[in-house]
């Protein structure tokens, strides 16, 4: 019987803010599979409810860092090189962007806006990549997510569509780089999810239920169904081909050319 077991391995997954959140789901299966856990947190007012989330999990590391800033990112790798000596895997599952930049139209971007998302959604992967692979002596997997309108116009994503571009390039040359290390890196571009970061992107509601009704399997994906995707890829026996890829987990939304409902209701 083939069983997924990550006992020995340890992580460090970044971006939980909730129990809604994406990286939530994921340490949840990652733990069940067995894998030892840290968690980069953004900001003390996190820690309650990362505490709460946590509270069954044996021996979790909390560890709070900005992961923008370099003082805090590598105090963070600091602590796991003493507590945890070898990194097998990293989810980076972090991105900001102001509201601001979802409620005007792209070419109003400021410079700041533009920086600041950048910085948060994209270089913060390249941060992170850059002090968690002299960790991964035995090879490992990173994994960062992404969204549709990295390659695709997705109406109000502007600035953070711009940023998930740059953040799935960065991922292609990080996995070109730490190719021969044995070290994987790969994007999920997850369909529309419920999430706090979501509530922020103007005409979300519209893009949640348009996303799940005009897929292939005529619903929405859960963030297990991503949780899903990302055992795979930090598992060495099932990931270990894949690299420098974007894998989508939105029930099909993207490989759809054209919507004609007349059509698909007469099938
Ligand atoms: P979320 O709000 O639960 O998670 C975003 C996390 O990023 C938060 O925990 C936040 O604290 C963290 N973060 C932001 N700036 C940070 C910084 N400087 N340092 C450290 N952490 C920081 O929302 P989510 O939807 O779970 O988002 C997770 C990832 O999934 C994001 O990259 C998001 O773009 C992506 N994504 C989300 C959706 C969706 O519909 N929710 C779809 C596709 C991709």
């Amino acid at each position: 019987m083939l069983s997924i077991d990550l006992s020995g391995k340890k992580g460090l997954v970044l971006g939980v803010a909730n129990q809604r959140s994406i990286a939530w789901a994921i340490a949840e299966i990652l733990y069940e599979a067995g894998a030892e856990l840290a968690f980069g947190y953004f900001g003390e007012r996190l820690r309650p409810s990362l505490e709460k989330l946590t509270k069954n999990m044996n021996n979790p590391l909390l560890l709070e860092a900005d992961v923008t800033n370099d003082e805090e990112n590598t105090a963070m790798f600091e602590v796991l090189e003493k507590e945890f000596g070898v990194l097998d895997f990293v989810i980076h599952s972090v991105a900001f962007t102001p509201k601001s930049t979802f409620e005007k139209p792209f070419h109003k971007v400021t410079k700041e806006e533009w920086n600041i998302t950048m910085e948060a959604s994209a270089y913060s992967l390249v941060a992170v990549a850059n002090k968690a692979m002299p960790l991964m002596k035995n090879g490992g997997s990173i994994t960062t997510l992404s969204y549709l309108a990295a390659e695709r116009v997705v109406p109000y994503y502007n600035m953070m569509a711009v940023a998930k571009s740059a953040l799935e390039a960065s991922m292609r040359y990080l996995a070109y780089e730490f190719g021969e290390k044995n070290i994987r890196v790969n994007a999920i571009s997850a369909g529309a999810l419920r999430t706090l970061s979501a509530r922020s992107i103007s005409g979300f509601g519209t893009l949640y239920s348009k996303g799940g009704d005009l897929s292939m399997f005529k619903r929405n994906i859960t963030q297990k169904e991503v949780a899903g995707m990302a055992l795979t890829l930090v598992s060495d026996r099932l990931g270990s081909g894949i690299t420098g890829e974007t894998i989508y987990v939105d029930a099909g939304y993207q490989a759809m050319g054209m919507f004609i409902e007349e059509i698909e209701s007469r099938l």
